[in-house]
């Protein structure tokens, strides 16, 4: 437990900490990078809000969730031997067989024995004259340790829609991110599914499948594409196994981590018939390749844009039967891609079903919840369940929910009040030892090829710390601004800065996040490792080490 006093000096200082370093989150970054301080011989303690490790697979249990990666490019790459012990039964996994691979993981390498679950942090403050960490549990017990790496999600904390009554359904009701751990039967049942992102799309296609009645509230219609997802055959497996190191060292090599990558070719450099073609395939080819492995114009040529957005728009036309619906489904404000694109399995087909209703909340909004269920501006709706596929406060989400305090009492949520500034997404000025993992500003993609990336960076920074008895680092802000101008001049000319999204920095179910910011790193994944290698080959001069 804490030492309940300020130690008068540094020197006393390592003697009254409980751990050399807290890890907040035992998702995919949390566990990895627990494996990794271990290895440096350090006690290490995770605080976890849950009552299991996973993160996003243990909170997610939404029907229909699954990866939009491809599950073997998603997994672990550390461990050869967690590679071939580990046989994925999808190319797309379900959350069920995630999450189970995640305890395995977690059992493979005994990592529980150091990790605190049902364990909510509320504040994390800096003590700086004990060049230490002190972390507050919502029990209101405190523990310090010398390192504070957050853990914490980039989409871990799941927003309401703000309309009036929104807790007043009498109902069942659940966010798809606070999913039940108990099945959910829809049989017969009358349902509402409000929004249509990522999630919302995997939920629609499920609870289709055997509610008696379907209600979607969509707000904003995304672009999204057939996953094809399939199981994977026994020879296919073998191959999979065989060629995880080339496999991983493409995904060191592409653009964002994924398998796919942007096609070297300009839309407009190809005839007609050859774009078509290349569009249909990719149209056809499982997973990403559609958004990740486009022209390399896509994103950033509003007519090379308008060129895919048109084709996706035929097929969501052809895909479903009633026009006037289908026109509901196409966006207008956003072109292909230039928002997370989801990946889907007969979801526009779910709008040719009768028991199907398709509600444009921009037409006629939301006016409130009631016990009963849904008031829009045109119509009363009466449900057994309202599913709340709303989503995230994204990237930033996570830290606002913890008072997380730097020198000076200084509150991060305060130093980031007009958008994040960090140092490669890891460290922010005056919050020393504080690192963070999939923070703001570093690069994301296929994620957990980031995490193992930024992990391993931590990792480095930390041992080269204790082999030199340095226990401060912080970042310099001459380092701050110009990893910031990178990551600005990074997100200049692409299409989806100009387009409301988590990409962007808005969400109007958050106070304070209607103005669009930098909030991502959008560069390529190699750019952002070249940067991150080149200051620790350096000796880290971008840091204030003591
Ligand atoms: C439905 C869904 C599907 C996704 N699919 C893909 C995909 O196909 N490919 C891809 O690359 N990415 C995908 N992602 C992104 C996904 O979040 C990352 O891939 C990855 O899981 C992030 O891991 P993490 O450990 O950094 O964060 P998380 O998995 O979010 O884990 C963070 C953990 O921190 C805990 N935590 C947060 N705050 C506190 C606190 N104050 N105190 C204690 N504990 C706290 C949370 O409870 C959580 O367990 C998906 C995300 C969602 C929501």
């Amino acid at each position: 437990m804490a030492a309940a006093h300020e130690p008068n000096a540094r020197a006393d200082a390592a003697s009254v900490l409980d751990y050399d370093a807290i890890i907040i989150g035992a998702g995919i970054s949390g566990m990895y990078q627990l494996y990794r301080l271990r290895e440096l011989g350090m006690r290490v303690r995770v605080f976890e809000a849950g009552t299991g490790v996973g993160g996003t697979w243990y909170w997610n249990r939404y029907p229909g969730a699954r990866f939009d990666s491809e599950s073997y490019s998603y997994g672990y790459s550390f461990s050869p031997e967690l590679l071939q012990e580990w046989s994925w039964s999808e190319h797309f996994a379900g959350q069920p067989e995630t999450l189970r691979y995640l305890n395995y993981v977690a059992d493979k390498f005994d990592l529980r024995r150091d990790m605190q679950f049902r364990s909510r942090v509320v504040a994390a403050h800096y003590r700086e004259s004990a060049r230490s960490w002190e972390v507050t549990l919502h029990d209101g017990s405190r523990h310090r340790a010398r390192f504070l790496i957050t853990a914490i999600g980039p989409l871990s904390a799941p927003t309401l829609p703000r309309v009036e009554g929104v807790d007043s359904f009498a109902g069942q009701s659940f966010h798809t991110a606070k999913w039940p751990h108990e099945p959910v039967s829809f049989v017969g049942k009358r349902v509402a599914v409000i929004g249509t992102g990522a999630t919302g799309v995997q939920t629609i296609a499920e609870v289709a499948k055997t509610a008696g009645h379907l209600t979607v509230f969509q707000r904003t219609p995304n672009w999204c594409k057939p996953l094809h997802n399939g199981p994977i055959d026994a020879q296919t497996q073998v191959r999979i196994k065989a060629n995880y190191p080339e496999m991983f060292k493409r995904c060191q090599e592409t653009f964002a981590c994924f398998i796919h990558t942007p096609d070297p070719r300009g839309t407009f450099e190809v005839t007609p018939q050859e774009r078509e073609a290349f569009l249909e395939k990719l149209y056809a080819t499982p997973g990403f390749g559609m958004w990740q492995g486009n022209f390399r114009d896509m994103l950033t040529d509003r007519e090379a844009n308008a060129v895919v957005s048109e084709f996706v728009a035929r097929k969501i036309r052809e895909r479903v039967k009633d026009q006037k619906v289908a026109d509901k489904l196409i966006p207008k404000d956003h072109g292909f891609g230039t928002r997370r694109v989801p990946m889907e399995t007969k979801y526009y087909e779910v709008y040719n079903q009768p028991n199907v209703l398709l509600v444009d909340i921009k037409e006629t909004p939301i006016a409130r919840i009631t016990p009963k269920g849904i008031e829009t501006s045109a119509a009363d709706y009466e449900f057994d369940i309202i599913i709340f596929a709303t989503g995230f406060d994204a990237i930033t989400g996570s830290f606002d929910r913890i008072d997380i305090r730097g020198l000076g009492g200084l509150r991060l949520k305060d130093k980031w009040a007009s958008g994040p500034q960090t140092l490669l997404g890891v460290q922010v000025e005056a919050f020393p030892n504080m690192f963070m993992l999939v923070g703001p500003h570093t690069a994301l993609g296929n994620i957990p090829r980031s995490i193992e990336y930024n992990v391993e960076w931590v990792t480095g920074l930390v041992r080269y710390m204790r082999e030199r008895n340095l226990t401060c680092a912080d970042a310099r802000p001459d380092a701050v601004e110009a990893w910031t101008d990178y990551v600005k001049a990074m997100g200049t000319g692409l299409l989806s800065n100009e387009v409301n999204s988590w990409m962007t920095g808005v969400n109007s179910n958050v106070e304070g996040k209607q103005t669009r910011i930098i909030a991502r790193y959008s560069g390529s994944a190699p750019a952002y490792r070249a940067w991150c290698d080149a200051v620790a080959v350096k000796g880290y001069q971008e840091l204030a080490l003591a």
